[in-house]
């Protein structure tokens, strides 16, 4: 199995420490400051006759009146294109106009859409999903949600299983 596997998102949800977690190295800059990726980076995981190529996406901007957020939300729009796997990243308990964004946008998409649902190691409530969430992944026909903290290593190896089920 080989396919591209695009990891989108608003800033801060997570995305490039999911990257560097699944690869197993420090490829993607991840900080507490949003704007850290500016430009999609592409990481290869190979493990015997699988290979993913996972596209980090530098999150969509909702100011549109900077060039360098135009910039970045053509990057991550163009990724989502020419993918066979979108893997959105959220946080568990926050949902923000800027998820909303990436909502809207994923909505009708045709490739497999994974959800996955980061930071779960913040929060000892594990309550139900958010109704945005709830909503797009009704809206999509094959939709999966996955519980993960990208930081900790938890539930990875469900994620990437679902992953290669789909390449
Ligand atoms: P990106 O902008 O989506 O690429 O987000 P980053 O990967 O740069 O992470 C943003 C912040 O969230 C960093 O401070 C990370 O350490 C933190 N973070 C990422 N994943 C987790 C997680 O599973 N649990 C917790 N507690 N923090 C996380
Ligand atoms: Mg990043």
């Amino acid at each position: 199995r080989c396919g591209y596997v695009a990891i989108v998102g608003r800033p801060n949800v997570g995305k490039s420490t999911l990257l560097n977690h699944l690869l197993g190295q420090k490829l993607a800059i991840t900080s507490r400051k949003p704007q850290t990726t500016r430009h999609n980076m592409l990481g290869i995981k190979t493990e015997g006759p699988n290979q993913i190529i996972f596209v980090d996406t530098p999150g969509l901007h909702s100011n549109q009146e900077k060039a360098i957020n135009r910039y970045m939300n053509r990057a991550a729009a163009s990724a989502a294109r020419d993918v066979d796997v979108v893997v959105f990243v959220v946080e568990r308990t926050r949902w923000t106009e800027g998820d909303q964004l990436v909502a809207d946008k994923l909505r009708g998409i045709k490739c497999p859409l994974i959800i996955a649902v980061n930071k779960v190691d913040q929060l000892e409530d594990k309550g139900d999903l958010l109704p945005q969430l709830q909503a797009l992944a009704d809206s999509h026909p094959r939709a999966e949600v996955i519980p993960i903290s990208a930081l900790r290593g938890i539930n990875l190896d469900t994620l990437e299983n679902v992953i290669l089920q789909h390449l």
